[in-house]
């Protein structure tokens, strides 16, 4: 009874990934341990689109703990590594979304690996603003 109730305070009942870390939902693992899962997306945006996340519901970078954030990024970088070496793709990107406006769908922190095969396999653009913004007074906003 305890473990139940403790379980439900782990996990966010609704959310998807939890059900996939407890098994109601099935997944392909690419790597498991008692903290950190990587299951291979649903959607393989590219071949061996790869997610890893904590076990334990965060909702995103903000809000998991360091240790936490520690383990699940030092296997980011050996699942990429076994990636590269099994798919042996052109290029990886590795990319986190924290919130709705940035495509963040699934609430419970995860990030993708995406091997790269073409240059044109992703669209992830980002616009020259140089010319229209003044970076002291962006880095003031930061840092004052
Ligand atoms: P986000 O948009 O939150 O950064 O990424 C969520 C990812 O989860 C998407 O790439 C989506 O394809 C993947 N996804 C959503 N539902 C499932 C599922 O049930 N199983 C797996 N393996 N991936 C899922
Ligand atoms: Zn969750």
């Amino acid at each position: 009874m305890i473990n139940v109730i403790k379980k439900r305070k782990e996990n966010n009942n609704m959310c998807i990934f939890c059900k996939i870390v407890n098994g109601e939902i099935p997944s392909k693992k690419v790597y498991e341990d008692d903290d950190v899962l990587a299951i291979l997306d649903i959607s393989q945006a590219t071949v061996g689109h790869t997610l890893v996340m904590p076990k334990k519901h965060y909702a995103n970078i903000l809000e998991i703990p360091n240790n936490e954030y520690q383990k699940v990024m030092l296997k980011v970088k050996e699942i990429a590594n076994k990636l590269n070496t099994k798919l042996n793709p052109k290029g990886i990107n590795v990319l986190n979304n924290c919130g709705e406006a940035a495509g963040q769908t699934v609430m419970h922190y995860h990030v993708h690996i995406l091997p790269r095969y073409n240059d044109n396999d992703i669209k992830l653009e980002f616009t020259d603003h140089s010319s229209n913004v003044n970076l002291d007074d962006i880095l003031k906003e930061i840092n004052d």
